[in-house]
């Protein structure tokens, strides 16, 4: 059995959710110790509870220690079974992480799948659901197999209750990526939602982008959503010849919605400046389709800002399980390249 310490690196959920997601699809049954140990709230959250509940439903797994709070967990996953999966998370975790811990071995399995998630679509500190829409499932499908994902109900952080559907058609093995280069920018939206709240406030916010950006009228929405509790996110969408990035920030109580506008246009406009494909979110998403890509044969890379310290862990854990080398290289001050090969060694990590 492999045993990952979750208190390595960022310590946190990602670690967990993505041991899971390569338990299943390599069929390496794992120990997982210190869970979230660099979490005030350490070991397993809700959000993280239904994640391996939707782990250990899709291959029958042998599991134990998975409940609210446990620091431990053994996960012995059996076959994958791609099928019609629902999975209500109860709260407002959110829906993008769960669907990041199953994606991987239903990409791969042996027939499509279709799943309804219903939690949080639009949570602080997790893919809000228009960045697996426009950015990450293109990027999927450019490694071969269909991901489509709709949006039917927002669900903000903390009333949740919103819904996502996924539709996966998979294939036996990923081609890879290269993404050096962004390509000419084709456009950029920006999208101001608020639920149960006043129009003003995404008013407001596509104001100040405007402010900062300089960008032309029609390129700004402000929208009102249903959805059961009230929210606010402002997404910032820049669609270029080979990739699309999206930026979001949320609206808080006792925090302008000036700020919030200013904060996510920081990060949409360092993205700019440094003219790389890829943001810092979607590194950290990208590193596992991408060493999954290294280990069928696959060569990839992609450049982006200084990595975090999220896609530095998912480096690490990634190369526990998969027989893949993988190196960065900065290619200028605060830019790097991730590259992703095949390890031509006899011995896989994971049998080390
Ligand atoms: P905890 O840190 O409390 O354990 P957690 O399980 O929710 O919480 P993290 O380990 O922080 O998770 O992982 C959050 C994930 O969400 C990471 O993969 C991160 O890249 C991703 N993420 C966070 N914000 C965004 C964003 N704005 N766009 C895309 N992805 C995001």
């Amino acid at each position: 059995m492999l045993e990952i310490d979750g208190s390595r690196g960022e310590g946190g959920g990602q670690i967990i959710r993505s041991s899971l997601a390569l338990s299943l699809l390599t069929g390496t049954p794992v120990k997982l110790t210190n869970i979230r140990a660099k979490r005030k709230n350490s070991g397993l959250a809700r959000q993280h509870l239904v994640a391996v509940q939707a782990v250990a439903q899709l291959s029958d797994a042998k599991v134990n220690g998975a409940a609210l709070g446990s620091s431990q967990l053994a996960f012995e996953p059996g076959a994958v079974k791609p099928g019609a999966y629902e999975f209500r998370i109860g709260t407002a975790g959110s829906a993008s992480l769960v669907l990041q811990t199953i994606l991987p071995p239903l990409l791969l399995a042996t027939g499509p799948s279709t799943l309804v998630i219903e939690g949080g679509t639009h949570n602080p500190m997790a893919p809000p659901v228009d960045f697996i829409i426009r950015s990450y499932a293109p990027l999927i499908e450019r490694l071969g197999p269909r991901l489509q994902v709709q949006l039917d109900r927002h669900g903000f952080f903390p009333g949740g209750g919103g819904r996502v559907v996924v539709h996966i058609e998979p294939v036996a093995k990923f081609s890879g990526l290269k993404l050096r280069e962004r390509g000419g920018i084709l456009s950029k939206q920006v999208r101001a939602l608020v639920a149960n709240l006043p129009k003003k406030i995404a008013e407001r916010e596509c104001h100040e982008i405007r402010r900062l950006s300089g960008w032309e009228k029609n390129s700004f929405h402000a929208l009102e959503v249903p959805a059961h509790g009230c929210g606010n996110a402002v997404l910032i969408e820049i669609a270029s010849e080979h990739v699309t990035e999206v930026f979001v920030g949320f609206g808080e109580r006792g925090v302008s919605a000036e700020r919030v506008a200013a904060s996510t246009w920081q990060e949409a406009d360092e993205y700019l400046q440094a003219e790389v494909p890829v943001g810092p979110h979607l590194a950290d998403q990208l590193i596992l389709p991408l060493a999954i890509a290294a280990s069928h044969g696959e060569y990839s890379s992609f450049r982006t800002l200084a990595l975090t310290g999220h896609s530095l862990t998912h480096l690490e854990i990634v190369q526990r399980f998969l027989p893949v080398q993988l190196t960065t290289n900065e290619v200028s001050k605060g830019i790097v390249e991730v590259l992703f090969a095949p390890q031509h060694d006899s011995e896989s990590p994971a049998t080390i």
